[in-house]
């Protein structure tokens, strides 16, 4: 599957992946939900880590 690259946003607050620096970028937490890409910030992410984990294949651990 291929991403879309510089139209990337958080899917909780809407935050622009590229206003962040590249370490944070990397912090970006990806989530495939029925074929449709969702990304959360690391902010987001930290919040939403246990529904993340409970949804999460293992390949992407
Ligand atoms: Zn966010």
């Amino acid at each position: 599957m291929t991403e879309q690259p510089g139209a990337v946003a958080c899917s909780v607050c809407a935050a622009p992946r590229d206003a962040e620096s590249p370490v944070q970028a990397l912090m970006w937490v990806r989530e495939d939900e029925r074929g449709r890409v969702r990304w959360l910030c690391p902010r987001c992410a930290r919040t939403h880590v246990r529904d993340i984990e409970a949804k999460l294949p293992s390949e992407y651990w």
